[in-house]
């Protein structure tokens, strides 16, 4: 009985699609072992990465910033797709920062957003992932990404009906030492994954990739705040209101 459940809730997700949409080649790691146990489930996943890295150096690798470390980032980028059982990355190609020490910013923010209406009507997602508010990080690329999805999403229903939701931090479950992640209270965080731990396998493979920007006593540091430590539950905050019309914003019309 146990089995036939178990493969009803396997069968049930067969077809199903996944867009998650964010900054950088990279960003992908804070939801790997979510993205990994879909794809494993059968479920199709595809990455989308609206700046190609190129501002991002690091001492350990010492590649110049521009379009060798973009290149490198880029090569990353398509391995950790690879290990998380995802599509090949549509790879947008804005510069980091969203072209913002070119001074072209709107122009990019525009090119991203014709990129995502272009992505929803073709790949036609069940399920769309993004930055929330906090950008995990309050990084600017993280929020204004975000900040776009959620402006196309919501222009009008998609033929899908897909469901939004943010990847966020619960406020409280970083260690303190870990300041520079943004998180939610966990009362908004009414979506939970959990993963297993061959997940996070496929997940730390994943993450191995990104060589430019890590080493493994990073990835060992981090880890405690990107992915609850051994407490393995990933935490969305859905877009959608609870679908019932309201009068007046204290619903005193009701
Ligand atoms: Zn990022």
């Amino acid at each position: 009985m146990l089995v036939g459940i178990l493969s009803f809730s396997q069968k049930s997700l067969q077809g199903k699609t996944i867009l998650a949409i964010f900054a950088h080649p990279d960003d992908e790691i804070t939801i790997g072992p979510v993205l990994a146990k879909y794809a494993a489930e059968g479920v199709n996943v595809y990455l989308a990465v609206a700046s190609d890295g190129r501002y991002g150096t690091n001492t350990h690798s010492n590649i110049p910033a521009g379009d060798t470390l973009a290149a490198v980032r880029n090569k990353e980028m398509h391995c950790s797709a690879e290990k998380l059982g995802a599509h090949p990355p549509v790879m947008i190609g804005a510069h980091d920062q969203l072209n913002m020490r070119e001074g072209k910013t709107g122009e990019t923010l525009r090119r991203i957003r014709d990129t995502v209406i272009y992505l929803l009507k073709t790949i036609n997602p069940d399920v769309v992932l993004t930055w929330g508010a906090s950008g995990w990080t309050l990084h600017p690329d993280h929020q204004l990404v975000g900040d776009v999805v959620t402006d196309i999403f919501s222009s009008r229903q998609w033929p899908k009906h897909p469901k939004l939701y943010y990847a966020e931090i619960p406020t409280g479950t970083i260690p303190s030492d870990a300041p520079q992640f943004a998180t939610v209270d966990s009362s908004y965080l009414t979506v939970r994954v959990n993963v297993s731990t061959a997940d996070l396998a496929k997940a730390q493979e994943a993450w191995s990739c990104h060589q430019s920007q890590y080493i493994p006593s990073d990835i060992t540091y981090m880890k405690k705040g990107v992915w609850h430590g051994d407490n393995p539950v990933s935490y969305f905050r859905p877009f959608v209101s609870s679908g019932k019309m309201q009068i007046g914003l204290f619903d005193e019309g009701k």
